[in-house]
């Protein structure tokens, strides 16, 4: 028996060291991730199929009686052909076998077995070939299909499923959903459901449990969602006193677009009020948000208020430390937090925002840790919001007496998903870009044309620009495929080749933080000329002098990615490119590229993208900051999504904070769905 779905999973019987690397592959570290990684397709062996009414195409099940035993047939070294006739009493059919020695031995004459494949069909005669067999011929259920990986076979997953649902019985009476809930909404247990999402009885057994975990899924996410609405209504700890910002204006390099005036003064005035300031700047990239930020942490800054902005990747955090340096000149002592930071530099980030030295802290979700304390937190930012989890702001808003909170984002929304996401935000819009900016002229190339890119780039060098060259993959070990391009590898190659005697770097997510920070560094301060690069760079780096971006297998990137990959140029006064490298025959992806070169407005690119997609598309999802959900979709399940909006305002009517003690376990799955690995987002 186990007592906890947070051990390990090789808790389990034949889950030894290796099986265990292979099911950290597919996500799957504890015995809870493994009740969770539901099957992704079912094979249905419950009602076989008559073999005259087989389909034409698919696959189906069919229960027949083997009318001779099957004969080898050996048809060259290493190939034996098993053939044999079965009937299903109307019907007869000829089954194939290829060197199936052991299955072909055990099959009688006279007995009755379940098939499952596709039937072809001549005229009258019907065949099956290669089929899978149930030798117990008794097998009729729905049988399951997880996400496999190379050596983990789904029936190896099944067999540790099955094994878990046993073992684990007990745990699986625990309920955090409230009874009347369940009720009300005809929802079944979380047993059922489990054991149903695996080894579903019949079609409509799995269509009840998949009610009821999507129904989990959507609801702890509107959950979420109010718990940060509740916040809203609370009293901040942190009014602000006076505006500087004249004072930060006036001490700034280049004049604010109107569009960045008008953020700082909606930001300054929601934060002068006895609530906290929950607002949203949605400005395109390259529109200047970070200046908005920085205007706002003056101000607080001023009046004594800590600051935490957080960033989703490392390097960004890193670089906007020197970017803040130059916004704020060195009045305020800021102090960086990542995870890979050494330990006595941790510990001394640490003291300092304990302490209330440090007055701005910047960092990646390290900043969310309980280990950090604040002295006195009262405005809190997180940058590229979209690459969160749409809760994760809410986490570092609770550190602090109901801080300020202040989201960035790049990418625009449908209209109502951004009702749901961001319903309780206002909203600050960038529609002006800073003066001088040229337009991108963007270009589809073929691999033919490498070599007038490598010179395009040289002249650029030669007159003292920079280039980025993004490719889809780190190493040369992940991927197999030729085509595909890897930095490290192309790296190599284009230093001793075609680069010859430029200034190279190499930047992935594998290297350490101190490795990627001494590479931005060169490449900002002008030392490396040209950055071959993975997506680490997608978002929020910001190097003006850079004016060239080059992407490989373009067509490997969904759209929302190449435009943020290509506002990593144009950020200056000079005039910019972008060349997207791909010999892709695919449709969609062509239609991509063109997109791309059609147009620069994100609105557009963001409409298009969602087309192309399709509603349903969970990638998008992602890519909009909505937390991971496994079988729920926010746009296909829209009258669950409606019912859990009832439900939840049944329960926060009563326990708005959920600190009812059966409001416990919920509390507490709202947490887990809220967090977001940073392995995820850190690539
Ligand atoms: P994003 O909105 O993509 O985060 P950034 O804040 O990184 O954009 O700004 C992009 C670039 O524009 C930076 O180099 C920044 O210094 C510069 N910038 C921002 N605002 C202005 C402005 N009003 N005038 C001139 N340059 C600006
Ligand atoms: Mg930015």
């Amino acid at each position: 028996m186990v007592s906890s779905l947070d051990l390990p999973i090789d808790r389990l019987r034949g889950i030894g060291a290796k099986r265990l690397s292979l099911y950290q592959k597919l996500g799957v570290f504890t015995l809870s991730d493994l009740l969770h990684l539901y099957p992704r397709a079912y094979e249905d062996w419950s009602s076989p199929t008559p073999i005259r009414e087989a389909p034409i195409e698919g696959n189906c099940c069919i229960l027949a009686t083997v009318l001779q035993e099957p004969t080898a047939q050996y048809i060259r070294k290493n190939m034996t052909l098993f053939r044999f006739r079965v009937s299903d009493g109307e019907t007869g059919m000829t089954v194939t076998l290829f060197n199936a020695n052991y299955t072909a031995r055990q099959i009688r004459k006279g007995e009755q077995y379940l098939f499952f494949g596709s039937v072809t069909r001549r005229g009258n005669s019907f065949e099956m070939s290669a089929p899978q067999i149930d030798l117990s011929g008794a097998n009729m259920s729905i049988h399951p299909i997880y996400p496999q990986t190379a050596g983990l076979p789904s029936k190896a997953i099944a067999a540790a499923v099955k094994q878990l649902l046993n073992d684990i019985d007990p745990l699986l009476e625990e309920e955090w959903l409230p009874g009347e809930i369940r009720k009300k909404y005809h929802l079944c247990t979380t047993r059922y459901a489990l054991q149903n999402i695996h080894f579903p009885k019949d079609g409509e057994a799995l269509h009840i449990a998949r009610r009821r975990l999507i129904f989990d899924e959507l609801f702890l996410f509107r959950l979420g969602l109010s718990q940060m609405k509740t916040r809203a209504r609370s009293h901040t700890g942190a009014i602000l006193r006076q505006d500087h910002t004249a004072e930060f204006i006036a001490s700034l390099p280049f004049t604010l677009t109107g569009a960045q005036r008008r953020a700082i003064i909606d930001g300054v005035r929601d934060m002068k009020r006895e609530f906290p300031m929950s607002r949203l700047i949605q400005g395109d990239v390259g529109s200047g948000k970070t200046a908005v930020a920085a205007g706002l942490m003056f101000s607080a800054a001023k009046n004594g208020m800590q600051t935490a902005f957080m960033a989703p990747t490392e390097i960004l955090a890193r670089q906007h430390i020197l970017s803040l340096q130059k916004l704020l000149g060195e009045r305020f002592p800021i102090v960086l937090l990542t995870a890979s930071l050494p330990a006595a530099q941790k510990r001394a980030a640490l003291q300092k925002l304990e302490s209330g030295e440090a007055l701005i802290a910047v960092g990646t979700h390290a900043l969310l840790s309980d280990k950090v304390h604040f002295h006195n937190l009262g405005l809190v930012i997180t940058d590229e919001q979209h690459r969160f989890g749409v809760a994760q702001r809410s986490a570092l808003a609770m550190k602090g007496t109901h801080p300020h909170l202040l989201v960035m984002s790049a990418t625009p929304i449908p209209r109502t998903l951004a009702l749901m996401l961001y319903g309780d935000l206002d909203v600050s819009v960038l529609d002006e870009l800073p003066p001088g900016r040229q337009p991108i002229a963007t270009y589809a190339v073929d691999t033919g044309k490498r070599e007038r890119v490598y010179t395009f780039i040289r002249r650029h060098v030669d007159a003292g620009k920079q280039a980025y060259i993004v490719c889809p993959l780190v190493g040369d070990k992940e991927e197999p495929d030729k085509e595909l391009v890897s930095a490290t590898a192309y790296y190599k190659k284009l230093k001793d080749g075609a680069l010859k005697g430029i200034s190279t770097g190499l930047l992935h997510g594998q290297m350490s933080g101190r490795e990627k920070d001494a590479v931005m560094q060169a490449f900002s301060e002008g030392k490396i000329s040209v950055l071959i690069s993975t997506v680490v760079i997608e978002v929020g780096v910001d190097v003006p002098n850079a004016v060239l971006m080059v992407i490989e297998n373009a067509d490997r990137f969904g759209l929302a990615q190449l435009h943020q990959l290509r506002g990593r140029v144009g950020r200056g006064r000079d005039a910019s490119t972008c060349v997207l490298i791909s010999d892709t025959e695919s449709p969609d992806a062509i239609n991509r590229l063109k997109t791309m070169c059609r147009t620069a407005d994100g609105f557009e690119i963001a409409e298009e993208d969602l087309k192309m997609r399709g509603p349903g598309d969970f990638f998008g999802l992602k890519q909009h900051g909505l937390p991971q959900m496994k079988l729920a979709n926010l746009l296909r399940d829209m009258t669950t999504l409606k019912e859990t909006g009832e439900a939840v305002n049944d329960i926060i009517a009563t326990d708005p904070t959920l600190s009812f003690p059966g409001h416990h376990g919920m509390k507490e799955a709202v947490k887990a769905l809220f967090t977001v690995n940073e392995n995820n987002i850190n690539n």
